[in-house]
């Protein structure tokens, strides 16, 4: 089969979140199952299209509204992500270094998702799948099915994945004329409470819609920033599907950005190690249980407690644990996490950026990883730190709820019911009980370095996906 994937991010191309690291690895799986899986994203002027080497194989030109770009398809030469890799530059539009959170956003995702199209159009491309991910893409399975310049492409199935359902793309009505003409009687295909919703959109016309873990669409049909009774009326079409880790990135023993690579069977020495060497950069004692939390500093992620959380932790536990955070996002969550780092000299400290390779080494040295999220679609620092020996704290929901199992119940992770002050710092005291029971610590860091969440499992059930539409 072939499948087209159709995104914002993609892992190493260009990443913000999870978003990336799915559509980095899955398309690579299902090649190695035999298929032709191939990824587009849009041209940005980020260090890896100034890296890597890309030929021109088409041109063409779009309208949106009264304006018209120009824009090319560039082709990455080598393959080596394990797929080919498309390009779509629109140098008004995307040269420039950041994926999202410009004023324009509305227009840049409309004139990507237009080019693609066109592009499919004037080279008579027709795949057995295009897959689309969150609301930057969604407004392509509304323009195959209602508007008639693209009817030719109308019988090719489209799935939407929705990774992170908060984000919807909204924009006004006075923007219709951005889209390629369709009847009137079609708008009700765009439209949620009174506007145009990209996400709405893609879940009312894509033809299977599926989220990254189960336990996330059981909870969107509750709390989906106003679409619940739209997930709930498309129910029949919707599955969810725990996201996977791309093993081949993700592994310890052969890490590359690790100073020292380990395996299950040298797991308590190539942990303490790497637990020294991070310590050591961050003024820290290695002799002390470390606890970490590496993401997006936003509400989501419950990253607005992060400060108070560690204050309590820190003075209910003088000198007897660390604390080290790595993110960035809410300048108040950013300015109480770094003023931290003058109280608490020795046991806390705190990254504020992002950092590829220094979240590799968290996930390494850490002992435990803190995920106190109120919304977590599937979340993928939890799997990483299973892989990397690293044991989870997590708030039960979504993809959390789905891939923790707490350690009272005969699992191996510590678990609580609130993003709190109080059941985080609960787990935080059940956390220092395990560390000091070292016969345990160890026999739970063995047991979840194994847990098998490969994409070639996972990929699988796509697979099936993609085939029950083409029946
Ligand atoms: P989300 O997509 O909601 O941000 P996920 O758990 O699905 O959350 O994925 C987060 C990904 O982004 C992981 O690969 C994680 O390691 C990475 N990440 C998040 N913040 C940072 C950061 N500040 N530095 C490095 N990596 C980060």
């Amino acid at each position: 089969m072939e499948i087209i994937h159709i995104s914002a991010e993609c892992y190493p191309v260009a990443k913000v979140g999870g978003l990336a690291d799915v559509v980095g690895a899955l398309p690579k799986y299902l090649n190695q199952l035999g298929h032709h899986a191939k990824v587009v994203v849009p041209g940005y002027d980020n260090k890896f299209s100034k890296e890597n080497e890309f030929e021109t194989i088409h041109q063409g030109q779009l309208r949106l509204g009264w304006f018209t770009f120009s824009y090319t398809i560039l082709k990455e030469k080598t393959n080596k992500l394990g797929f080919e890799l498309y390009l779509i530059a629109i140098p008004e539009l995307f040269d420039r270094p950041n994926v999202y959170s410009y004023e324009d956003d509305t227009e840049r995702f409309t004139a990507f998702q237009v080019a693609f199209l066109n592009w499919l159009t004037e080279t008579n491309q027709t795949p057995d799948i295009i897959h689309c991910h969150d609301h930057h893409t969604g407004l392509i399975s509304f323009m195959m099915s209602h508007a008639p310049i693209y009817q030719h492409l109308n019988h090719v199935p489209t799935i939407l994945t929705i990774h992170n359902g908060q984000y919807q793309g909204w924009f006004g009505f006075d923007k219709l004329h951005y889209l390629p003409q369709v009847s009137s009687s079609r708008l009700g295909f765009l439209e949620w409470n009174g506007i145009i919703n990209p996400l709405a959109s893609a879940i009312k016309c894509a033809w299977k819609v599926t989220t990254v873990s189960p336990s996330y669409l059981d909870e969107l049909s509750e709390k989906a920033n106003g679409l619940e009774n739209l997930l709930r009326f498309e129910r029949p079409k919707c599955l969810g599907i725990l996201n996977g880790i791309d093993n081949e990135v993700w592994n310890p023993k052969t890490d590359d950005m690790l100073e020292f690579n380990y395996d299950v069977k040298t797991l308590s020495t190539g942990k303490s190690k790497n637990k020294k060497y991070l310590c050591e950069q961050f003024n820290l004692d290695p002799t002390k249980p470390l606890f970490t939390f590496i993401g997006r500093l936003v509400g989501e992620k419950g990253a607005d407690l992060l400060p108070e959380i560690c204050s309590i932790a820190l003075s209910r536990n003088p000198n007897e644990i660390n604390i080290l955070i790595l993110g960035s996002g809410d300048s108040n969550v950013e300015h109480g996490l770094t003023q931290l780092t003058h109280f608490y000299k020795g046991n806390y400290n705190a990254y504020i950026g992002y950092n590829e390779k220094l979240a590799h080494i968290i996930y390494a040295g850490a002992d435990y990883l803190l995920m106190p999220s109120r919304v977590e679609p599937c979340g993928l620092n939890q799997l990483y730190a299973l892989r990397y020996g690293t044991i989870p704290i997590v708030r039960r929901t979504g993809g959390l709820k789905d891939t923790v199992i707490d350690i009272g119940d005969g699992g191996f992770g510590i678990c609580h019911d609130q993003t709190s002050v109080y059941d985080v710092n609960y787990s935080i005291t059940r956390a220092i009980d395990l560390y000091n029971d070292v016969k345990n610590f160890d026999k739970t860091r063995k047991t979840i370095m194994q847990i098998d969440h490969s994409w070639e499992k996972v990929a699988q059930e796509y697979i099936e996906v993609y085939q029950s539409l083409k029946k």
